[in-house]
């Protein structure tokens, strides 16, 4: 039975209400219906009839979705959606059509060297290790992920993390080359065995290092290990958090303490993997407001209805993903807000590839480099 046999009767549940349409970020990207949930429960119901097979277009539409799951709050009858786009991603993958495009590419990297970029295993988060000396080994692991570890445009990300929780006073580890991709990159290209693997491995790795709690900068990480991890290696056997709440408890234990202002108007999006997926809402607001002289504007558009920055598809759909930003960085904008901060390295990414190619005053900032300058930490 294929992946898609399991979701029959949520297939056949939709009376095709349209409410997913027109707020489907790639929708509005491409004013494609077929790009929409809508249109993937047509092409499901279609590939179910055998009327339609894993064909060039239907791949082209089945991995254009964000993953961003705001399909899935407004749904009336609350189809899994998002479960559905994986489901023929997996099966178009057993067919050999799938994946898409680059993931073969990333895929191939993951196999061979365990991250997205094909570099050396031994130089993961190399620079952030060996600047500060940092442990392989401990109670608390910080989970660094591959952007933060390898890419020259978010590795700030890591270092002003890392910064953070050396000055807190944490004692802190990170695994270096022992840590691998969490697995997302896998999950969202249908690779089901490769996911596995990443994530027996990465558990193994990190209880071997004596992890009681782990903490990650990617929302990306955290919405895989949390939710997804658990259903191919059992319970977690440590505690798990994202950055925003590790840093909104040390502020309420008094460790964290921005001393100088940022005499700024900003506003938070809403990573979907932290928000929708995880439930985290308050922990990077409390953060925020801790910041002397911040003032934190909310988007017309926050929470659990927050817009999706694109960044799930930068890598096979950029021109996609660059107006999805653009939509997040309008937002920002009509809200009188200078500064986006976001949760997530790709987030990070994406808005700051909208504001340069819009030429935009608005800066994009991950939260850890927000906290790095509020405490006068250097990490660029
Ligand atoms: S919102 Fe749900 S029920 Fe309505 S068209 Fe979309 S998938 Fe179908
Ligand atoms: S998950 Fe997001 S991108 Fe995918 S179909 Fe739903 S609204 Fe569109």
């Amino acid at each position: 039975m294929g992946e898609l046999e399991k979701f029959k009767d949520q297939v056949y549940i939709c009376d095709r209400c349209g409410e997913c349409v027109e707020i489907c970020p790639v929708y509005e990207a491409t004013k494609g219906k077929s790009y929409s949930a809508e249109g993937a429960i047509m092409i499901a119901r279609a590939i179910l009839s055998k009327r339609l097979s894993y064909t060039d277009p239907v791949i082209e539409r089945i991995y254009a979705c964000a993953t961003c799951k705001y399909c899935e709050e407004i749904c009336p009858p609350k189809i899994r959606l998002v479960d559905i786009y994986y489901a023929m991603r997996k099966d178009s993958v057993k067919t050999g059509i799938g994946p898409i495009g680059i993931y073969r590419t990333y895929l191939d990297c993951l196999k061979k060297k365990h991250n997205i970029y094909g570099e050396s295993e031994e130089s993961r988060a190399r620079k952030i290790i060996e600047a500060l000396n940092i442990p392989a080994s401990g109670d608390t692991i910080y989970f660094t992920g591959c952007m933060s570890s390898y890419d020259p445009g978010t590795l700030e990300i890591g270092l002003a993390t890392a910064k953070i929780l050396r000055e807190t006073g944490v004692e802190f580890a990170m695994l270096g080359g022992k840590e691998w991709c969490c697995g997302w990159i896998p999950l969202v290209a249908g690779d089901k065995e490769l996911l596995n693997e990443m994530a027996h491995h990465n558990v193994e790795a990190l209880e071997k290092a004596g992890a009681k709690e782990v903490i990650t900068s990617c929302s990306m990480c955290y919405g895989t290990i949390k939710l997804v991890y658990p259903e191919i290696v059992g319970n977690l056997p440590f505690k798990l958090s994202h950055t925003s709440m590790y840093f909104s408890k040390l502020l309420d234990e008094g460790k964290l303490k921005p001393k100088r202002g940022v005499k700024k108007k900003v506003t938070l999006h809403d990573g979907c993997y932290l928000g929708r997926y995880g439930g985290t809402y308050e922990p990077p607001r409390n953060v925020i407001k801790s910041i002397p002289e911040i003032q934190l504007i909310e988007m017309k558009r926050n929470k659990k209805n927050a817009r999706c920055c694109g960044g799930a598809i930068f890598p096979a759909y950029p021109e996609f993903a660059l107006k999805i930003g653009q939509s997040v960085l309008k937002d920002a904008i009509d809200g009188g807000a200078e500064v986006v901060v976001g949760v997530c390295p790709l987030c990070h990414k994406c808005i700051s590839m909208a504001a340069e190619k819009g030429h935009s005053h608005v800066s994009s900032y991950d939260l850890s480099m927000l906290v790095a300058e509020a405490m006068g930490l250097a990490y660029r």
